[in-house]
């Protein structure tokens, strides 16, 4: 699994959110052609799709009807920091000392300053040279998953249904899942293995809108402008300002508080365009901040009839906690397999989204098991190789656990 995972992660799979095709951006081949290629030598039955999706199939050991398991992990890394030219280091029962980078002489990894590494001592880590991104998120999940379908084939004792695997790309710039029919997946339950610490089980994010305002004023020279000029910065300004002192920020929100967050603005004294991320873990809040951005608009309309100010709230994944109410198996599943190999689950919700949001809402169960990464998108980035070991055995259990279940009506 070692090997594995130092071999992806030295090749570059940034996506590229300028571009409308998927996968967007052609790095990202070099990656999902080699897997294709791994999953063919290990004898499984294996497509790569005109999209870039790599979809594999174990069949059944099992007589009785056994709901299908797919495991996704993404290969593409996120945008925050370069992931070009990635130098991994393993080291070998790490001992806890301060970590200097060999290149970037200022940074140093350190139990200080990221405590979780205390828990890392005597595991073999991977970190960083210092100048990148590890691209742990998600290359840790696609090493697991790979790994996972050697361990099954090797020990064909071991009892489970029809099983998926699928290597997705673009999930860092929300795309993840664009590109495939969920019927393509043809699974009844799935897990992304793209988590942080040892244990951790997510099955809440957040419910994402996002909002564009539109401000059109009253353009003329200002030398000709008394009672004539209607500037389109001022009503902007006044638009953030009544936001500010109406909705939290991301700087100022934590646990389970949600934001609206001016995320772009663009303009002249004639027109300005801004975009909001509107956040909340419930639909019910989501849809306030989306209220109050439209009544603020109204209210600057009414102050200022001869502006135009339009604004436009657009939908863009759910919190799969209110999916996943109606039947909540998957993730009482994935607590019992991990409760099999003594790991205790920490279930924290997510201040985002995952391809699981996508599909959860879509209609296909995807809680979000963990990789033993941490520090994602940045260069402190480290990944705990002991770690992914359990991941592979939680997967593992899951499938058992599923095959041990009957389940009769099971969607064929
Ligand atoms: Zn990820």
């Amino acid at each position: 699994m070692l090997d594995r995972f130092l071999r992806y992660v030295q090749i570059p799979t940034e996506p590229d959110p300028t571009t409308t095709t998927t996968p967007s951006s052609s790095d990202q081949w070099t990656l999902l052609r080699m897997l294709q290629e791994e999953l063919t030598e290990l004898g499984v039955d294996v497509t790569l799709t005109e999209h870039g999706y790599v979809i594999a199939t174990i069949p059944s050991n099992v007589p009785h009807p056994v709901p299908r398991i797919a495991f996704l992990a993404h290969v593409d890394t996120a945008l925050d920091f370069t992931g070009k030219g990635v130098k991994p280091i393993v080291h070998e029962r790490y001992d806890g000392a301060a970590f200097r980078y060999p290149h970037a002489a200022n940074r140093v990894l350190a139990v200080d300053e990221f405590p979780a590494l205390q828990h890392a001592i005597g595991q073999t880590i991977v970190t960083t040279s210092g100048d990148t991104l590890l691209g742990a998120d998600d290359k840790a999940g696609v090493a697991i998953v790979m790994t996972f379908v050697e361990y099954v084939l090797a020990h064909p004792e071991l009892p489970h249904g029809e099983l998926r695997v699928c290597f997705n790309p673009d999930e860092e710039i929300g795309r993840g899942f664009d590109g495939l029919e969920t019927s393509r997946l043809a699974a009844d339950v799935a897990y992304t293995v793209d988590g942080d610490a040892l244990g951790s089980l997510n099955y809440e994010t957040f419910s994402a809108d996002k909002a564009r305002v539109t401000i059109t004023g009253v353009s003329i020279h200002p030398g000709w402008a008394f009672g004539k000029l209607v500037n389109a910065i001022g009503l902007a300004e006044q638009l953030l300002h009544i936001i500010r002192t109406k909705c939290p920020a991301p700087e100022q929100s934590q646990g389970r508080c949600g934001y609206v967050h001016p995320v772009r603005i663009d303009g002249s004294a004639g027109k300005v365009v801004i975009d909001f991320i509107l956040r909340d873990f419930d639909d019910i809040g989501l849809a306030s901040y989306g209220t109050v951005l439209r009544q603020a608009c109204d209210a600057l309309k009414e102050q200022e009839p001869r502006a135009e100010i339009e604004c436009v709230v657009e939908e863009q994944y759910r919190n799969m906690r209110d999916y996943l109410a109606k039947d909540f198996r998957p993730v009482e599943v994935a607590r019992e397999a991990m409760a099999r190999i003594g790991v205790s689950p920490i279930e924290s919700p997510i201040r985002g989204g995952t391809d699981g949001s996508h599909l959860t809402a879509r209609g296909l169960p995807t809680p979000n098991l963990f990789t033993g990464g941490q520090n994602a998108h940045g260069p402190y980035e480290w990944v705990s190789v002991d770690e992914m070991e359990k991941s592979v055995l939680v997967c593992a259990q899951i499938v058992q656990i599923y095959a041990g279940q009957v389940v009769p009506g099971t969607k064929r």
